[in-house]
């Protein structure tokens, strides 16, 4: 695949899709990047508004900072996904949901190597080095019709990068649902059951579970709990994008 010349999102000359500048809207190069979920990842509010609303004074606030605590937001409290945390490297917001969206429905692959080497690189310093990577597979007449499946796109270039260990093999559709789009967090759910089956290859191992987009969780959740039914010790979801909270 030739080496980009331009940026994607400000057309400036650049070795990348997403060039340095940019890339400032990836948590990772973000000062103020928010704190998230660490079951769902999910943006919280800031810190030193999280008690009922009302802003810790300074030196309480600053407290709950050093202590960095392992945050869950409230939908993960009421019911824990099957998953056990998530990495995500921005918000599926403007700039960079316009690139997703030019991956998945227009077939943009070089925007897959962009967040799949920017997956791989965080992947890279969680220090995890047994985790094998799978994709969340599409439905068969999905992949029919688009050709391929960004998750695998990204989860190959990722792999690679990290040198994880990669397989599309490991966790299939059981039968078609529909469309996600539009209906509630409940109804996703429903929707999901019993939709994914994983093969015994992951009995006894960490997974790392790659997704394109994560919206409520109900996907990952589904997919995630296969996963442990097959046997998989821990699941580590692995989304390039994470749909902000809509209040
Ligand atoms: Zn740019
Ligand atoms: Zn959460």
């Amino acid at each position: 695949m030739a080496l980009p010349d331009h940026c994607a999102l400000c057309h400036q000359r650049a070795a990348r899709q997403v060039c340095p500048d940019c890339a400032h809207a990836f948590d990772a190069n973000r000062p103020d990047a928010p704190s998230r979920c660490r079951q769902c990842a999910v943006a919280l509010p800031p810190l030193a508004t999280l008690s009922d609303g009302a802003p810790l004074s300074g030196a309480e606030g600053a407290t709950i900072c050093r202590t960095s605590l392992p945050l869950v937001c409230g939908q993960c409290l009421r019911r824990r996904p099957a998953f056990d945390a998530t990495l995500v490297l921005a918000d599926y917001v403007a700039p960079l949901d316009t690139l997703m969206i030019r991956l998945k429905y227009h077939g943009a692959l070089p925007f897959a190597r962009e967040f799949g080497e920017r997956l791989g690189d965080a992947l890279a310093t969680c220090g995890d080095d047994t985790a094998l990577l799978v994709p969340v597979p599409l439905a068969p007449s999905r992949l029919a019709s688009r050709g391929f499946n960004q998750a695998w796109e990204l989860a190959r270039v990722a792999s690679r990068r990290a040198q994880l260990p990669a397989s599309a093999h490991m966790l299939h559709r059981e039968r078609t649902t529909a469309a996600q789009r539009g209906l509630s967090r409940d109804a996703r759910r429903r929707n999901l059951r019993g939709a994914f089956v994983a093969s015994d290859g992951v009995r006894g191992r960490r997974v790392v579970l790659v997704d394109d987009v994560m919206t409520t969780g109900a996907t990952c959740d589904a997919a995630a709990a296969a996963l442990k039914r097959a046997g998989a010790t821990h699941v580590l979801a692995a989304v390039a994008l994470r749909t902000p909270p809509t209040s």
